[in-house]
């Protein structure tokens, strides 16, 4: 097979201190799939552009982002801001444009970074500074390489700043399967009764509390065609969160890693089976023992060279 290509850089990480957000959780996924010796080229991306930010963020938030000033807007995602941390996110979502190029090109690709699906036009949220998959997607069509596209966002949180980002862009579709809908972020609240209302261009489905693997991927298997039947994308990207496994703190959900693994090949087979691109990132995770996000991480790597690796 032709090797997989991934994009990380020591440059997407910043000093945050001690913090939920194990963000040093980039570098330790791609020591874990070096030391595997998967077939996957790692590679560094170059760090986004103001011209390729400001088609989905408004000036101001780039400035505050850029500057520090106002602190408030500058620290809207929940991280301490530094200058390190405006250059970092740039390099995450520089990953996000890289990927997607060589996704486009070599039908799959991954960015050892999360997606940012909790980042909106005028500011961020939840560790999301940049909405990486929509300032890649907007990139990538600016350039004439694609028209539509669909983002499958298996994060445990509901992906709300992607499907504030896609009101306007009817082309893009997200599919957001989820266990906690993100409207004040508690660990438990029962998304079966009270969930995210769906879209023109963004479907809600979420997952109900102690769902397990079959469940789960009964879920997948009901929505996933729909959607592709109804985004008739161009590509697909994946926001493979490590954060529904079942020891992660903010999960009410029941699933072990041979499950997530499961969820991840299933998309991937999906995706290979139809011809479709796909680009994936990893999303949240914040189990205690960092170790078992990194292997959630890994397995999607994993499930990516099976599914692709022949
Ligand atoms: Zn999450």
């Amino acid at each position: 097979m032709s090797r997989i290509r991934c994009y990380h850089s020591p440059n997407y990480e910043a000093d945050i201190g001690e913090h939920v957000m194990p963000i040093r959780k980039f570098a330790m996924v791609r020591r874990a799939m070096e030391a595997e010796g998967l077939p996957i080229d790692i590679l560094a991306p170059e760090p986004v552009s103001d011209a390729d930010l400001l088609r989905v963020h408004t000036p101001e938030y780039l400035r505050a982002i850029v500057t520090g000033e106002p602190l408030a807007l500058a620290q809207s995602q929940k991280f301490p801001w530094s200058p390190q941390l405006a250059e970092a996110v740039r390099w995450t979502n520089g990953g996000c444009i890289a990927a997607l190029d060589a996704a486009l090109a070599d039908g799959i690709a991954g960015n050892l970074a999360s997606g940012f699906h909790h980042s909106h036009a005028d500011h961020g949220q939840g560790y999301c500074t940049f909405n990486g998959l929509i300032v890649a997607l907007e990139r990538a069509r600016a350039e004439g390489k694609l028209t539509r596209a669909l983002v499958v966002d298996m994060d445990l949180h509901y992906g709300n700043g992607t499907a504030s980002l896609l009101g306007t862009r009817p082309d893009f579709f997200q599919l957001s399967i989820y266990g906690n809908w993100y409207k004040a972020n508690l660990a438990y609240r029962d998304v079966a009764a009270e969930r995210t209302p769906d879209t023109e261009n963004a479907w809600s489905v979420p997952v109900p509390n102690g769902a397990g693997r079959a469940e789960y991927l009964g879920i997948l298997g009901d929505t996933l065609g729909p959607a592709i039947d109804r985004a008739r994308p161009d590509v697909i990207l994946y926001q493979a969160g490590a954060d529904p496994y079942k020891e992660d703190p903010y999960s009410p959900l029941d699933l072990d890693h041979a499950a997530l693994r499961a969820r991840d090949t299933y998309v991937f087979e999906a995706a290979k089976r139809l011809g479709i691109p796909v680009m994936w990132v990893l999303a949240g995770g914040y189990t205690k023992d960092t170790s078992k996000v990194v292997e959630v991480h890994l397995n999607t790597a994993r499930a990516a060279v099976e599914v692709f690796g022949s």
